[in-house]
């Protein structure tokens, strides 16, 4: 057994109390076999601290108790009364923003810079769906003077959300937002890796005064506590964001009890520069697109193409941009990239680094480790890659980056086209014509046009082909929330 809270001095010299337990039933609790499991510091590679590590029998406790928060009142509640919850949770984590970003960084080993960003969106994402609890509309539909006819949006029921550990208080907030917003309670599973930053915010949830049982949180291992949020009869929906691979099982497991399932998964993402964009400002963008969040980012521009008549230029700048690029202690001032949150995660990364080497790429930068404490690893480019090498097809899920040439706009669309994924894309022009023209033929749920990984709350994000099902944010994200009854009623 460990205590409930225990004190965490951060980097700065602040220390505060970090919640251990499972979030069940609005208290904080240990499992119910008293397990627990080490969080580690990726900058360090030290322990933090141990959090309780939920079971399956913890499972259907927290889906009991947000099944009853259903049917007893958060379903039924004054959608403006949710709407103030959630308003008065965005106004909590903008007052805890600066312990909410260390704590990010601490757990997954982003930068400061990052984990700042990542709060700010949340605090506005969960504003925007405090604004949409009062506008849930249905429709009245034109039947005959016989019958009058409308329509509801109701909400699901429990929702099971699953989410990964590149984002873990964004995500938190992408999956909260818009099923509290629409009358559902959830169970929401962190990533074993970065289980802290939801488990502070249940706090904020508690004093947002969000009913008991609304929002649950248990820690734990997808395999299995994973797997029983995607079986349990009393889950209506499952929520995943993750790699492709584990969404595909997801979605078999849940087909036994026709669960609605909503995916976010992985990608392989172009980034287009043309020769007439400008090159400075596209250098800038195709090494954000890369390096932002330690190149951990489902729709990371990870196949860069320039046009042939810039190549050499391009290639050489985006060495240069790469090299000044500060890499290290998430919490140094000025350090754009952190650790990789996981030792799995640097094996992977340095593992494809040799497979590209081997499938004969040219290293132009980067490709090794960073000190040898921490998983930090050099911001890295290959050239001289050909579209059939994995590191050009396969989602490497780190600060690594292949550039290739072409000549002509089908080219490219056919090389940006040629890929399983389709979460997001880039292009980089000063003519509109083609810009349209490309993003409208190039398949991928988001096109940035001379910017990347630019995210805003009222805009959906979401993928195409293997990339997922669904979307989160923008009134879309509400969709996957809500069912449609029609009424028919003779009169
Ligand atoms: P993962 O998809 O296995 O894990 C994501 C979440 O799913 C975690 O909370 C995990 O506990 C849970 N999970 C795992 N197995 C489960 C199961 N059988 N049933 C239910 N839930 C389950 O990802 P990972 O293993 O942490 O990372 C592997 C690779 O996935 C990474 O290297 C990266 O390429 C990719 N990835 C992609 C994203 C993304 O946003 N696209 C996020 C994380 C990881």
């Amino acid at each position: 057994s460990i205590p409930l809270k225990v004190p965490i001095t951060l980097p700065s010299g602040v220390t505060y109390e970090q919640p251990t337990g499972l979030f069940i039933g609005g208290q904080f609790v240990p499992s119910r076999q008293h397990k627990t499991f080490e969080v580690i510091n990726p900058s360090t590679e030290e322990e933090i601290t141990h959090v309780y590590e939920a079971r399956v029998d913890d499972v259907d406790v927290a889906v009991a108790a947000a099944k009853h928060a259903f049917e007893d009142s958060w379903s039924t509640a004054d959608p403006e009364f949710r709407a103030r919850c959630l308003y008065k949770l965005a106004d909590l984590v903008e007052q805890h923003a600066e312990i909410l970003a260390s704590i990010e960084s601490l757990d997954n080993g982003k930068s400061l810079l990052c984990s700042r960003g990542d709060v700010d969106l949340v605090s506005k994402y969960l504003r925007s769906c405090a604004g949409w609890a009062d506008k849930m509309f249905g429709r009245t539909i034109e039947t005959g003077s016989t019958h009058f006819s409308y329509t509801r949006r109701e909400p699901l029921g429990v929702c099971a959300q699953i989410i990964p550990w590149n984002f873990p208080l964004l995500m938190w907030s992408w999956k909260l937002g818009p099923a509290l917003a629409t009358g559902n309670t959830v169970v929401l599973k962190p990533a074993e890796a970065t289980p802290l930053s939801a488990l502070y915010a249940s706090q904020l949830v508690q004093e947002a005064g969000i009913p008991a049982g609304v929002v649950n949180i248990l820690p734990g291992f997808g395999k299995l506590i994973g797997e029983r949020l995607c079986t349990h009869k009393d889950i209506k929906k499952v929520a995943f964001t993750g790699s492709t691979a584990t969404g595909r099982h997801i979605m078999r497991t849940a087909a036994d009890t026709i669960k609605k399932v909503t995916l976010e998964l992985g990608g392989k993402s172009p980034n287009i520069v043309f020769a007439d964009a400008d090159l400075d400002k596209a250098v800038r963008t195709i090494a954000f697109g890369i390096f932002f969040n330690s190149g951990e980012v489902c729709c990371a521009g990870s196949r860069v193409y320039v046009q042939d008549t810039v190549y050499e230029e391009v290639l050489q700048k985006f060495k240069e941009y790469a090299e000044s690029l500060k890499v290290g202690d998430p919490f140094e001032e000025g350090v754009f990239q952190g650790a990789q949150t996981s030792q799995m995660q640097i094996d992977k990364i340095l593992d494809y680094v040799e497979i590209g080497q081997g499938e004969g790429a040219r290293v132009v930068t980067g490709g090794e480790r960073l000190g040898d404490k921490g998983y930090f690893v050099k911001p890295t480019i290959f050239a001289d890659v050909t579209e059939d090498m994995r590191v050009v097809k396969e989602e490497i899920f780190g600060p690594v980056v292949t550039v290739s040439k072409f000549s002509t706009v089908n080219e490219v669309i056919e090389m940006a086209n040629d890929s399983e994924y389709g979460l997001a894309a880039g292009i980089h022009t000063k003519d509109v014509n083609k810009a349209i023209d490309v993003s409208n033929r190039v398949k991928a749920g988001t096109i940035w046009i001379n910017t990347y990984n630019d995210f805003h709350q009222s805009v959906p994000f979401g993928g195409f082909g293997q990339s997922g099902i669904g979307r989160e944010m923008g009134a879309e994200a509400l969709d996957n929330y809500t069912q449609v009854k029609a009424v028919r009623m003779s009169i």
